[in-house]
């Protein structure tokens, strides 16, 4: 029975689009490493086809070409474990389910690969809706301050007292307090100077905004958007 493998350059472009790691969510395994000959790397990633190579195998499709087959469309990098537990058990892992392992492993391979691809799908909020996440990534922190606002997002207030933290006495965390940015969580002033915002929407999710650089407007630097993620302890 003729099976329609996938070709190197496939199986490389279907590693490489989700970063050499398992697209199992519940796994997410990287699948490449240093083999012990310093000339040479290990590879336990698998190309799997989410519709069977041929007939009779697992979630084929009778009704697309070989064309189709054997095309990246067709395909899902797992790790060995995985490769063999959707295959063994097909009723549990349908195509429909591959699709989306895949599609959320490009899509958080994106984010990794960028800092924030900030589309709104990952991480998931706590509730089961959120206000719109505006592109902020790479925004310097005041004008990603008010498209989060126009976006729904509420500041969160912290208290007077909150503004005696020695964070917030130097750098940027005395920065952005003294400008009244009192969503202000944490500043970190030693490394990227990170720096951390607390934000609510009207659904109860609370976001982070994190940002990474220093407020230095004499020499053209400040605090831009580098990553934002949901919070479940509000
Ligand atoms: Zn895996």
């Amino acid at each position: 029975m003729a099976r329609d493998n996938f070709s190197q350059s496939i199986k490389d472009v279907l590693a490489k689009r989700v970063a050499h790691k398992c697209s199992n969510p519940s796994c997410g395994n990287i699948t490449t490493g240093p083999h012990a000959d310093s000339s040479r790397s290990i590879n336990l990633g698998v190309a799997c086809h989410i519709t069977a190579a041929s007939t009779g195998g697992p979630r084929f499709d009778s009704m697309i070409s070989t064309a189709e087959r054997v095309s990246v469309e067709n395909g899902i990098w797992l790790c060995q474990s995985c490769a063999k537990l959707i295959d063994n058990d097909e009723s549990r892992y349908p195509v429909a389910l591959l699709r989306q392992w895949k599609v959320e492993a490009e899509a958080g391979a994106l984010r990794a690969m960028s800092g924030s691809s900030l589309n709104d799908y990952f991480p998931q909020p706590p509730a089961a809706k959120h206000a719109p996440i505006p592109k902020i990534a790479g925004l310097s922190y005041e004008t990603a301050r008010l498209s989060l606002i126009d976006a729904g997002w509420q500041p969160i207030g912290y208290s007077m007292a909150h503004g005696s933290d020695p964070d917030l006495q130097v750098g940027n965390g005395l920065y952005f307090w003294q400008k009244g940015y009192y969503e202000i969580i944490d500043c970190c002033p030693t490394g990227l100077s990170h720096c951390r915002f607390g934000y609510r929407d009207a659904y109860g999710n609370k976001l982070i905004i994190i940002t990474s650089g220093e407020v230095l407007p004499q020499v053209g630097s400040t605090a831009r958007v580098s990553r934002w993620s949901f919070e479940n302890d509000i």
